[in-house]
């Protein structure tokens, strides 16, 4: 099939984008966020899928969305590539543990489950550049998990170079030394001397210097990308597939720990093509917009909490305007209507309810619960991501349709948690061990644009 596949903003204005120029446009132009003009059914593909590797699954789900962007050789490629860097010959392997299944999406570079979109993005835009000549210079704001991630998907990639802002001294020590350990030329941490939002200020405003943005051809590496999602689409078949073998199910649920809605958006796209997922369930953290959302169909911005779970600490989730243009029939215009009235209100609301989803939050006490009773019993550690997950996934069981929690990061990436909830630290990796030996580089700066914009002029030139 080689049809082109076409992308067209949830905001209705920016249209006929192919796979490629989504890939490097990342947020639409009009501000919206890009998704496919039609979505394929793959129902009756599904049993020729069943045993495929999962490499050889990747290329088959994201065919139809490539188009005439990539030929099956290049797509076949890049996606080698891509899960040559995971430690697991399954890439993404299933455990069964007490009453659910666990998948373990954090065999990556990084250990969390960024990896499996952020190094197909690496491959990709290496790739699309090399063809044109092209450069990229991507700019990024990181409170953690996506900085690293996106950090060991660049690195050392021809025509891509990359500026990670952290808040100085404010993120973990595992996560700062996952990103300032890596060394290659084209690869550039910066420390701001402020907080999180001071890098988010500062991210804006140099995109928003129109001059700057295009002299030095800037882009972003965040969440709203399609390709992220994309990727992630993958692994919903691959557990749905993994299952039925191994219990002759008909169909999962899948639970889903998420603060940005990215990640479980991806399994609503491909509950929407065919997949065998009855349902999913989306689980948060004490920053629980979406299980309130899912609850009362109600949408409305609350505090920011810090909990144990610091990658779902975020109150509103970039990718939920995706879910909600499908949700209004594709009318752009009554989506916009809704947006502006959120951004006026600090609330929406939607009739109807989805059951598509179920969801729910996990207090800190219930997270750490989570990982104390999982380990206690099936002597399995859960990373306190995971934990929300398994917390929320366990009030959801169904008899014939196995719950499959989604692990998102391995627990030695967070070795307080554990402590905190076994008195004990049990969490260890190779990989992070290895880390306190390795020199760092880092530059510690102002959080200002013209600081952040100096810099630049010196090391991108
Ligand atoms: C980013 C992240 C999440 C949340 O992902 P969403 O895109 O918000 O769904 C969950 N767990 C870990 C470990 C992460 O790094």
């Amino acid at each position: 099939m080689t049809s082109p596949a076409l992308y067209t903003s949830t905001r209705g204005r920016t249209r006929g984008v192919s796979f490629c120029e989504a890939a490097l446009m990342g947020l639409a132009t009009d501000g919206g966020l890009l998704l496919p003009e039609a979505l394929p059914d793959v129902r009756g593909e599904l049993s020729g899928w069943r045993e495929l590797s999962y490499g050889a699954l990747a290329e088959a789900v994201m065919r139809p969305f490539v188009g005439d962007g990539l030929s099956a050789a290049t797509l076949s490629r890049l996606v080698s590539a891509s899960y040559a860097s995971f430690s697991h010959p399954e890439i993404c392997p299933l455990q069964p543990v007490g009453p659910v299944h666990i998948m373990e999406l954090f065999h990556g570079p990084t250990l969390a489950f960024k990896d499996v979109a952020l190094q197909f993005l690496g491959q990709l835009f290496e790739e699309i550049l090399g063809r044109s000549g092209a450069e990229l210079n991507l700019l990024g704001a990181t409170s953690g998990d996506t900085g690293s991630a996106a950090i060991a998907g660049v690195r050392g990639k021809a025509g891509i170079r990359i500026v990670v802002m952290h808040p100085h001294g404010r993120v973990s020590p595992i996560q700062e030394r996952q990103m300032t350990t890596v060394l290659d030329d084209n690869v550039h941490n910066l420390a701001i001397t402020g907080t999180f939002d001071d890098g988010q200020r500062v991210l804006k405003e140099i995109f928003n210097d129109l001059a700057f943005r295009e002299r030095y051809h800037l882009g972003a590496v965040n969440s709203v990308n399609w390709v992220r999602v994309l990727a992630q689409m993958v692994y919903y078949f691959h557990a749905a597939f993994r299952m039925q073998e191994r219990c002759g199910c008909e169909r999962i649920q899948v639970c889903v720990p998420t603060g940005n809605f990215g990640d479980v958006f991806a399994g609503y796209l491909a509950r929407r093509m065919g997949a065998p997922i009855s349902r999913l369930v989306v689980a948060t953290n004490e920053n629980d917009i979406l299980a309130r959302f899912f609850a009362t169909g109600v949408y409305a911005r609350g505090e920011v909490r810090q909990t144990s779970s610091p990658s779902m600490d975020i109150q509103v989730a970039s990718n939920f305007e995706r879910y909600l243009y499908y949700r209004l029939g594709g009318d752009s215009e009554a989506l916009v209507a809704l947006l502006d009235g959120f951004a006026r209100t600090g609330q929406l609301s939607l009739p109807g309810r989805d059951d598509d989803f179920a969801a729910g939050r996990a207090s800190v006490g219930e997270t750490a619960e989570a990982i104390r009773d999982t380990y206690r019993r099936h002597g399995y550690l859960l990373d306190p991501h995971t934990a929300v997950g398994v917390a929320v996934g366990q009030r959801f069981l169904r008899p014939d349709e196995p719950m499959v929690c989604l692990a998102t990061a391995h627990p030695a990436k967070f070795p307080d948690a554990i402590r905190e909830a076994l008195g004990e630290d049990l969490a260890r990796h190779p990989a992070i061990d290895g880390l306190r030996e390795l020199p760092t580089r880092c530059t510690v700066i102002p959080a200002t644009r013209e600081a952040v914009q100096e810099f630049m002029r010196c090391h991108l030139a």
